[in-house]
């Protein structure tokens, strides 16, 4: 989809994981802009009650809930995310499923000829040359919604030339200053104590170990085309600048804000142009205070390593490291490893593994059952 949000209104969305963190952000969004964009469809992973009062507000002419089975209101099974973002009526489908499940929609929505606004980074770390192959044949197109890689793309557009070099930043996570020791029994409250964003369990854990920015590194891999030599990570505590951006002639520019997920979500529906809102806070340098940046600390944060390993290894083993990482951090969630032993089993699964050069989507999902059941058996 190349036209704009403003060519032609209203713009069809369909939402993908409505009741999560960031498919609330965009319907909040959406509730600003009701004259630019028409809620078409919204897709729930279980959440009934959540899903309900959503209808009630929106009453969008389609509405699913993947685990619903029970619930004759709805359309159900892990299907209605195809189904969803594939409708005719739908322009731009906001995918911010969380983790492996949201794949097949945006390929889906790709081949259709749609807008993904991509919360779903691990549909990218997973398949991205598949992504870039769906677009292509079918005239979609990625706009991504997380904030370093909204960040890139805002300073990036209409330069007239590609980036050469990316530094994407880190808030350092609840464990920033923490040692190695001291984190490795961090308890599952601590770990999801972030310091600067609000946001579902899932990444927040992820960014408390660092595989966050590997998989971001990884996305900002496949969707600038830069390598991997080209893209550095800094940490930077206070969250305000999202990522900087270096051009061929030595020009740096960088995007930066209070941390806040609306501003990449509406830019993320209204690339290129921007609309006005009036909805976010004003960036302000005095309130901001003092920025600093601190580099990442390697051994403190092993997953890290782990996954731009991963991700130089290429082929299937992005995939691997995405598997065996939601397999952890669910293990760790549900109290069954330490913190620590996050990363041993990522480590002890890609070691386990073979690695498939091809891209194939069979030998993708082989890779992501096979990691997954190495994960179980290192927990085990
Ligand atoms: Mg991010």
């Amino acid at each position: 989809m190349t036209s704009a949000a403003t060519d032609r209104a209203p713009v069809g969305v369909a939402v993908l994981g409505c009741t999560g963190s960031i498919g609330v952000s965009t319907l909040r969004v959406l509730d600003r802009h009701r004259d630019a964009f028409h809620v078409v469809a919204l897709v729930a992973g279980s959440n009934h009650d959540a899903l309900a009062e959503q209808v009630a507000r929106w009453n969008p002419p389609f509405t699913g809930l993947v685990n619903g089975a029970s619930d004759s209101r709805y359309r159900s099974g892990a299907n209605v995310l195809v189904e969803a973002a594939t409708r005719p009526d739908v322009d731009i489908v906001v995918n911010a499923v969380v983790g492996a499940a949201g794949l097949d929609a945006t390929l889906a929505a790709l081949r259709a000829g749609k807008r993904v606004a991509l919360a779903n980074k691990e549909t990218l770390v997973m398949a991205g040359p598949l992504v870039a192959e769906a677009a292509a044949a079918g005239h979609g197109e990625v706009v991504p919604i997380d904030s370093e890689h909204s960040a890139v793309l805002q300073c990036a557009t209409a330069q007239g030339a590609l980036p050469s070099r990316l530094i994407l930043t880190a808030s350092g996570g609840p464990f920033r200053t923490w040692e190695r020791d001291r984190m490795a029994h961090a308890t599952i409250a601590e770990a999801l104590q972030h310091p600067t964003w609000r946001m579902g369990s899932k990444i927040t854990v992820d960014s408390a170990t660092l595989a966050n920015k590997a998989l971001e590194v990884i996305e900002a891999h496949y969707l600038f085309g830069l390598g991997y030599d080209a893209i550095d990570v800094v940490v930077h505590p206070q969250s305000i600048i999202h990522a900087f951006v270096e051009f061929p002639d030595g020009s740096m520019l960088a995007q930066l804000g209070f941390p806040s997920m609306e501003i990449p979500i509406l830019y993320a529906l209204s690339h290129p142009k921007r609309l006005p809102d009036q909805g976010v806070r004003r960036f302000d340098p005095l309130a901001a205070g003092p920025l600093t940046f601190e580099p990442l600390r390697h051994e403190c944060f092993p997953a890290f390593a782990l996954g731009i390993s991963a991700g130089r290894a290429g082929g299937t083993m992005p995939a691997a490291f995405n598997a065996a990482n939601e397999v952890a951090v669910d293990a760790f969630l549900a109290g069954r490893i330490g913190f620590g032993d996050i990363a041993t089993v990522i480590e002890t699964t890609l070691a386990r593994i073979a690695c498939d050069v091809t891209h194939s989507l069979t030998a993708i999902r082989a890779a992501d059952a096979d990691a997954r059941r190495l994960a179980r058996e290192a927990i085990a």
